[in-house]
């Protein structure tokens, strides 16, 4: 996966911001996938990932101790 700077007249990909996509996504799991974003939504889609997961360091440490107490 690759974010680069979008520099087509395309518009944004995501929800009903109308803006113009300022970046570009892009996916190659065999076929070549490009979503187009503006600032915003990618600024909205950070903080909406950033709620979602938990860092994998933290997961680790919270099973390991989960693990510890069942025992
Ligand atoms: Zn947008």
């Amino acid at each position: 996966m690759e974010i680069t700077e979008c520099k087509h007249s395309v518009k944004c990909d995501l929800g009903a911001c109308r803006n113009r996509a300022t970046r570009s996504v892009k996916f190659e799991n065999g076929i070549r996938h490009t979503l187009y974003m503006c600032d915003k939504c990618m600024n909205e889609l950070y903080a909406a990932i950033g709620e979602t997961i938990v860092p994998k360091s933290v997961e680790t440490a919270k099973r390991k101790t989960e693990k510890g107490k069942t025992k």
